[in-house]
């Protein structure tokens, strides 16, 4: 979680995503399944801003399904999932990356990839998101895209073409940004060398409260309002050359 724990000032640490439940004492003193019973207990971050803080472009509704919800359930799942396998109490990019293009873990994988996919998503939005990212990453995306109207026209496109369910997202991938989409709960987490920069989820529950069917609005309003530049850029400055 290196690269993106650098914007840990927004209140979801390492810790968040690996919510170490058992103590030393405690593991010492129980037997090694109930440890890693213990171990198991994956949390839902918190939100980085209020539920209404995206409003009107995301409702406080959206966002109370979409995280109390969906998200929640992702963490519930993973957690029944993982309990006494060995693994229980493993970083959650652990087993992300351990259980990616498994047929026989593709439940594990999909929930675990949707929980780290969705912690990727609140943070790539700002209440007072929108505008256009500056610094190294604005010269990145002039020159991956030739400007920034044409990299918001990439994401856009990209969203829109995202048959079914998904996510799109800006990366970086040695020194260069791109626009990628990922069906379902893949995530370029698991591409070596492929870095995160933001996502926009795709899938309906994402914006069907809202906009119903009309995907390109809900993309357009988040790219517009609340897309959050200073977490990519972070990113971006972590992801090196
Ligand atoms: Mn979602």
């Amino acid at each position: 979680m290196k690269r993106i724990e650098a914007g840990a000032d927004e209140g979801l640490s390492r810790r968040t995503f690996l919510t170490v439940v058992a103590g030393a004492a405690a593991v010492a003193a129980s037997g090694s399944a109930r440890a890693a019973e213990a171990l198991a207990a994956f949390a839902l971050p918190a939100l980085p801003y209020a539920p209404d803080a995206l409003a009107p472009a995301i409702s406080a509704q959206t966002v109370g399904f979409h995280y109390g919800k969906h998200h929640q359930g992702y963490v519930t799942a993973l957690n029944k999932l993982v309990q006494g396998t060995a693994l229980a109490g493993k970083p959650l990019e652990e087993v992300i990356r351990a259980t990616a293009g498994q047929a026989d873990q593709a439940a594990v994988f999909n929930n675990a990839a949707q929980i780290w996919n969705h912690t990727f998503y609140w943070r790539s939005l700002a209440p007072a998101g929108g505008g256009q990212p500056s610094g190294a990453l604005l010269e990145a995306v002039k020159q991956a895209f030739g400007s920034y109207e044409a990299c918001a026209a990439a994401l856009s496109e990209a969203a829109l073409k995202q048959f079914g369910s998904g996510w799109v997202w800006l990366v970086a991938e040695k020194g260069q940004v791109k626009v990628v989409k990922t069906p379902n709960a893949e995530t370029p987490l698991t591409q070596a060398g492929v870095v995160p920069l933001l996502t926009i989820d795709v899938w309906e529950h994402a914006y069907y409260l809202d906009y119903q069917n009309r995907r390109a609005d809900y993309v357009k309003a988040v790219l517009e309002q609340r897309v959050n530049w200073a977490f990519a850029a972070e990113n971006f400055a972590q992801a090196g050359r």
